[in-house]
């Protein structure tokens, strides 16, 4: 049986279309167990019902046609109680409900399991016999392995459906909604641009070309350049090969004759479809034909074939004529969106984002709430490849997707959008008010920066200093290393912007979810890897060109701070120290009239909290990383959407950790700053402001909103409140109760509603 379960996976991977997956699923099914019954039913949630959608051995004129009310009969029973049902003898059951369309009445034994995908149930798979016995344990077992390996492969098929307006049953609809996790606050209402990175078949989306005869011309003057590399290499290598090897090359040569793969291809192209499109469906077809084969040899043929279509894709996309056309209401969508693919769309086009890898903690979501874009992450079932053109309702407060919206979501969403205009306006009336409470506590807020237009954006909020400029921002924008002489560009208008409030530079931070795409680092637990200070120690030519370059920028200027990442040890400060005031004698050396900037270290990994007073003596300040530090006290992947539930900085372990970590500090009379993104919600603000945190850095978007929250306050209140929830052993508890406080001291709605961390 577990051959027929491969196999059976296998072909269903294959099928074009949720129906034929389906039919495929009960034809196939039914012979491996040798009924007499197997059908599916899934559950249409526009009509409230379960629908058969296949069946071998019911009246086919029943498919599409019977419905089960939910919770009606043994295949509601099984989808209401997500678990199987066994029967000898199902008519004696008293929730069996006779369909007599179907023609059941001819079988008594009944098999039913749940296929559910990510916790809900999509549907019913049942099998049934004529014969009254029951289904033994191999055969149950069987069948709910089967189900579960299925239920990605029709919850994919069914939202493919649902992109283009239908339901699993053929029902007409609209607001077809997607769930991912909030990554940006604020709404989109745009169009979508699938966008990919180079030189992978499997993430090409689907794009209607608009002029056939070029993409056709286009894509043959890929292929014929494929031929010649072909014919190149085959000769270069003929000495060295042996005859089947060789054998091989002409092989690959045939397949790309006109008749062959080149003429589905140009078929496809001509049904409307761009060549790279076309490709990557042609390609797709023809592996899995040959991944399903028995003959082992012709299955690893499925390899030769997505070799070779790589290469035709290589030239496609390095003479690419059709440059990414960007509507006025760009939706960016992708599997795994980068800084660099946001940095090339204009940004007045640019409306919202929508990854389906990552979480709001990745570095891209991060990105996204210092340009105020909304943004939702980890969209893990959304068939994204066809979404290109498509009409996209971005939800970013609470993560959700909607393509097809009807009049009456759009204009509820507009709403939404509008309401949030005028909080925006109405706080615009904070910029030179200070940031105190009602009894005059005063607190320091800064900004985080990576990009120019950051700072310009910040100034306009009036924020008093950079608490973290993520000088990676730039590095992943460029093609290689910045030089020295480019990063003093860089850092000086930072620093000359903001003269003379402070500006805290980090150094490089690369490795976890930040890869350079020139020095990029390929490791089995990059969290955990080579990362911030680790790579940079490692590599004293690009640490010390750095601190050069932030130095030499700050001649004249003196509002300089440096910040080390991802400290775990003091080693890892007396080292980056050394080498920091290396470059600043160089530097003096050579006559800049520089000074000494202050250091400091982030408190982000779990060692750093209990050495935090250690820290503190050799360092100026100390800033806290709340954002790895939640990932590493928590043990919670920041960049997993499946665990995106479980992040969160309310958790009691990450207060106590924060609380003490101020307390190390101010015994040794240094300053602490935070800058994770905690620091930015208005209600974790308020807990770390009562801590006693000396400066709070957060998105510029988020700075007025916490302002005004503070203002709403008294400091004695803000340390009450935070007494109660240090007693609390429960996030979600913690989080009721400050929104509680916030709500009894008149805090608007659309200020305490934050993302959930
Ligand atoms: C943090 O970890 O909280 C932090 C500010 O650094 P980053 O988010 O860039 O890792
Ligand atoms: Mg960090």
């Amino acid at each position: 049986m577990l051959v027929d379960l491969r196999e059976i996976v296998q072909e269903v991977n294959t099928a074009k279309d949720l129906q034929s997956a389906l039919d495929i699923i009960v034809s196939r099914v039914r012979d491996a167990m040798n009924t007499q019954v197997c059908s599916v039913y899934l559950l249409d949630p526009d009509i409230d019902s379960h629908v058969l959608m296949a069946s071998e051995g019911l009246r086919k004129s029943s498919v599409g046609h019977v419905r089960l009310q939910v919770g009606e009969g043994l295949v509601g029973l099984v989808a209401s109680n997500a678990e199987p049902v066994n029967l000898e003898d199902a008519r004696a059951h008293p929730n069996y409900h006779y369909l007599s369309e179907t023609g059941e009445e001819e079988f008594n034994s009944f098999l039913g399991v749940p296929i559910i995908h990510h916790r809900k149930v999509l549907g019913v798979l049942v099998v049934q016999h004529r014969e009254k016995r029951s289904f033994d344990e191999g055969e149950e077992a069987f069948l709910i392995t089967l189900s579960a390996q299925l239920s990605g492969v029709i919850a994919a098929a069914e939202a493919t459906g649902a992109i283009q307006g239908v339901s699993p049953s053929g029902q007409r609809k609209s607001d077809t909604s997607f769930n991912g996790v909030a990554g940006s606050n604020g709404v989109a209402i745009g169009h979508a641009v699938v966008v990919f990175p180079p030189a992978d078949l499997d993430l090409i989306p689907q794009r209607a070309c608009s002029d056939i005869d070029k993409e056709i011309e286009f894509f043959n003057m890929a292929l014929e350049a494929v031929r010649k590399d072909m014919s190149e290499l085959s000769s270069t290598l003929e000495t060295r090969l042996r005859p089947e090897e060789r054998e091989l090359f002409a092989v690959y040569l045939r397949m790309l004759d006109d008749d062959a793969l080149g003429k589905e291809v140009v078929e496809r192209i001509r049904n409307g479809q761009w060549a790279q499109g076309s490709l990557a469906e042609v390609a797709k077809d023809h592996v899995r034909a040959f991944e399903t084969m028995k003959d082992p040899y012709l299955r690893e043929r499925a390899a030769d074939i997505k070799d070779l279509c790589s290469r035709v894709l290589f030239h496609l996309q390095n003479r690419n004529v059709t440059k990414t056309e960007y509507p006025h209401d760009t939706i960016l969508v992708g599997e795994e969106l980068t800084a660099a693919m946001l940095a090339e769309v204009p940004k007045e086009k640019l409306l919202g984002l929508v990854s389906v890898k990552g979480s709001g903690n990745s570095h891209v979501a991060i990105l996204a709430r210092t340009m105020g874009i909304p943004t939702t992450m980890g969209a893990v079932d959304l068939p994204y490849r066809q979404l290109d053109g498509r009409e996209l309702i971005v939800d970013g407060y609470n993560g959700q997707v909607y393509s097809n919206p009807s009049d009456q979501l759009r204009n509820r969403y507009r709403e939404v959008i509008k309401e949030e205009e005028q909080l925006v306006r109405g706080l615009e009336g904070l910029i030179d008010l200070p940031c105190e409470t009602l009894d005059s506590h005063r607190m320091n807020l800064w900004v985080n920066t990576g990009l120019m237009s950051d700072v310009v954006r910040s100034l306009d909020h009036g924020a008093e200093g950079i608490g973290l400029f993520r000088t990676e921002v730039p590095f992943l924008l460029s093609e290689r290393f910045p030089s020295e002489q480019e990063q003093t560009a860089i850092y000086r208008e930072q620093l000359a912007a903001f003269a003379p409030k402070p500006v805290t530079m980090r150094t490089l931070d690369i490795g976890g979810d930040k890869a350079l795409p020139y020095f990029p680092i390929e490791e089995e637990n990059p969290f955990l890897g080579w990362r911030g200070i680790r790579v940079t120690l490692d590599h004293p030519e690009i640490f010390i060109s750095q601190v050069r370059a932030m130095i030499r920028a700050s001649e004249g200027l003196g509002n300089l701070q440096i910040m080390l990442p991802m400290i775990s040890n003091t080693q890892e400060v007396t080292g980056s120290i050394q080498i920091i005031k290396r470059a600043y004698r160089e530097l003096r050396e050579e006559g800049l009239e520089v000074r000494m900037p202050p250091i400091g270290v982030m408190i982000e990994v779990p060692a750093a909290v209990y050495q935090t007073r250690s820290l503190s003596r050799l360092v100026d300040f100390i800033s806290v990383g709340s954002n790895d530090l939640t990932q590493y006290l928590l043990a919670v992947d920041r960049n997993n959407p499946r665990v995106a539930s479980l992040y969160s900085s309310f958790h009691p372990a990450v207060l106590q950790a924060l609380r003490y970590i101020v307390e190390q500090a101010h015994l040794e009379n240094k300053p602490v700053s935070i800058c994770g993104e905690m620091a930015g919600d208005p209600g974790g603000a308020v807990l770390l402001m009562a801590m006693g945190y000396d400066v709070l850095s957060m998105n510029a978007t988020t700075l007025l909103k916490v302002k005004a929250v503070i203002r709403s306050l008294t400091f004695s209140a803000a340390k009450q409140l935070l007494e109660q929830v240090m007693t609390m052993d429960d996030a979600q508890m913690v989080r009721s109760c400050i929104d509680m406080a916030l709500y009894n001291a008149g805090v608007d709605r659309l200020l305490r509603s934050s993302r959930n961390n």
